[in-house]
């Protein structure tokens, strides 16, 4: 069994992701000993997204962080399975459109946010504005220094709006992204997922390291908590994505609302 591994580094902790194994699997060595408690959270967060919905109370936004191929729209797929779509939304976030540049970094962003009752999910996010643009100095120092600030208020915002965050980097090593690359040269069913344009990103893995290391340092707190996810073995990442969801809806401790009064007294015409 290997070292303890925490999947959430404590507030205020400077992380360092040479210190976080990407093939760290907690105490399960394979995907069947697993696979009962991810059936298990998939039944629980179809009844708890039922009763977020139905309450209309809180809402969650989810959001997922990782180098290329480091399994964000897997993820989604296998840990969302069964869960009612009307209650879901997943946005994408890409290059900026010129007119998501003529405004804040946010102003995208927090349109897309989950209104009450609904799940939501961010494919990348406000978190590109201090990775990518960091480390291709797309904007100066000076303008994406000042956005971990910027950032933690608008989550503290969020959360003060009853929006539960949690934020997944999906943490792969540079030698399983190759292999995940090579995969998708070898397979032709797998050729559409691979993109020249992820070969230059994978030549700076050490500056994306760095820009990662910092985010997840400054920005995370007890409101917007940030989790390295271990996502070499995709059997792992799901069951601790799964099981995050499931433990943060479980807190709210949400209710049914009170159904109207007299029910019992209502005869349906013919
Ligand atoms: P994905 O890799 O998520 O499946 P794409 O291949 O379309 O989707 O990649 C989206 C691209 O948009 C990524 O290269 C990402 O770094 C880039 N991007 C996202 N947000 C920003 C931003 N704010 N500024 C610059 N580039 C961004």
């Amino acid at each position: 069994m290997s070292k303890h591994q925490p999947l959430r580094p404590d507030v205020g902790q400077v992380v360092r992701l040479a210190d976080f194994d990407p093939d760290y699997t907690g105490d399960f060595t394979d995907k069947d000993e697993a696979k009962d408690q991810l059936d298990e959270n998939r039944d629980r967060l179809q009844d708890l997204q039922e009763v977020l919905y139905a309450e209309h109370k809180h809402a969650l936004l989810i959001v997922f962080q990782a180098m290329d191929a480091g399994g964000k729209d897997s993820t989604i797929r296998h840990v969302m399975e069964g869960v009612n779509p009307q209650g879901v939304v997943v946005s994408n976030f890409k290059v900026p459109t010129e007119e998501e540049r003529d405004h804040d970094f946010l102003w995208r962003i927090h349109r897309r946010t989950p209104r009450k009752g609904m799940i939501g999910i961010f494919n990348r996010s406000h978190y590109e504005d201090v990775l990518v643009v960091r480390v291709n100095e797309l904007v100066p120092p000076d303008v994406w220094g000042a956005r971990y600030d910027h950032i933690n208020n608008f989550e503290r915002l969020l959360a003060d709006s009853g929006v539960t965050i949690l934020k997944f980097f999906l943490h792969i090593s540079k030698a399983e992204q190759k292999e995940r690359f090579l995969d998708r040269l070898e397979r032709p069913d797998k050729h559409w997922k691979f993109s020249r344009g992820d070969l230059p990103v994978r030549e700076k893995w050490d500056q994306y390291m760095a820009a990662f290391e910092e985010a997840i340092t400054r920005c995370n707190t007890e409101y917007a908590p940030w989790f390295i996810v271990p996502a070499n073995k995709k059997w792992y990442r799901n069951l601790v994505v799964s099981n995050a969801i499931v433990d943060a809806l479980e807190k709210l401790d949400m209710r049914y609302p009170e159904p109207e009064p007299d029910l019992d007294q209502i005869v349906i015409p013919d």
